[in-house]
């Protein structure tokens, strides 16, 4: 078969669920992944052969992502900052807007060394392990409360072979440390539960919903707590960025200001949401 056939194919498997062009591109990713090569080098091969073990896996794929399952947890990964990260159901699949966090955090602090990096809920482990790849000799601890986001955490660890960075599961609401950090970083729960609604189902029915929601009332919750460590632990002068709400910077500004940092800049993601805050202690 060609690898436009196969592509043909396969997107008419998942037509159902998805739209042309998503069906499309998850086509070509499991090509990708069952190939072991890039699309074009995909495109000029003349045929490719499903042997049959790799037919068992295709048909393993389609039947996961005709139950809905994301194709991020199908496969078992996603690129995040042009790197391949493993991810697993029970943490957050990595977003767009994140890279743009991380991306602003590297621009800021490139050339500083042995810069001391807390992030707060670090899920699959992207953010920490992105900094500690991109910036000179960070030393980055991570913390999440869940059992699982360590396990993944600490497996994209090995993978990048990274000695510069440890993941322990603390809760945010008791941390306990002695270290001073120059930069916290976190990209907490923050869809309030009425907002639900506006999400795809393929979010609401598999991404895990103690990464995601907070409740109406009191949606801030996390980045108070995150601001009150911030109080004890984050050096005079130290700097933190959250990803945030779009609708919920405002408040939060205030929060920072309340609590005693200076409020430094709110901005906007490539949809022009007000996404990512930086303030100062
Ligand atoms: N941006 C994510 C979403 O819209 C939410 C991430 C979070 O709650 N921290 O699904």
């Amino acid at each position: 078969m060609t690898y436009s056939e196969f592509i043909r194919k396969t997107s008419n498997e998942l037509t159902n669920i998805y739209c042309e062009s998503e069906a499309n591109s998850i086509s070509k990713m499991l090509a990708q992944d069952l190939f072991k090569a890039d699309n074009t080098s995909l495109i000029i091969q003349n045929s490719i052969i499903l042997d049959p073990d790799i037919k068992e896996k295709y048909w393993n794929y389609i039947s996961l992502l005709k139950r809905g399952v994301p194709v991020q947890y199908v496969l078992g990964y996603s690129f995040f900052y042009g790197y391949r990260f493993n991810i697993e159901n029970g943490v957050l699949i990595p977003r767009q807007e994140t890279e743009e966090l991380v991306d602003w955090i590297i621009k800021d602090h490139k050339k500083e060394e042995s810069l001391s990096i807390l992030e707060v809920g670090t899920g699959s482990g992207i953010i920490a392990i992105i900094l500690a790849m991109e910036l000179l000799k960070p030393k980055i601890m991570g913390i999440d409360i869940s059992e699982k986001a360590i396990e993944v955490t600490n497996s994209n660890i090995q993978k990048f072979k990274l000695k510069n960075i440890s993941v322990e599961k603390q809760d945010l609401f008791d941390f306990k440390s002695n270290i001073m950090f120059d930069i916290i970083v976190s990209n907490p729960p923050y869809v309030r539960e009425f907002e639900k609604r506006l999400m795809e189902s393929l979010v609401l029915e598999h991404e895990p919903h103690q990464a995601l929601f907070v409740n109406d009332d009191n949606p801030l919750v996390y980045y108070e707590a995150i601001l009150k460590l911030a109080q004890i632990n984050l050096c005079s002068g130290g700097v933190g960025y959250f990803e945030i709400n779009e609708s919920l910077g405002n408040e939060l500004e205030s929060m920072i200001t309340n609590l005693g940092f200076k409020m430094d800049a709110l901005r906007r993601d490539i949809n022009n949401k007000p996404r990512m805050i930086r303030f100062y202690k």
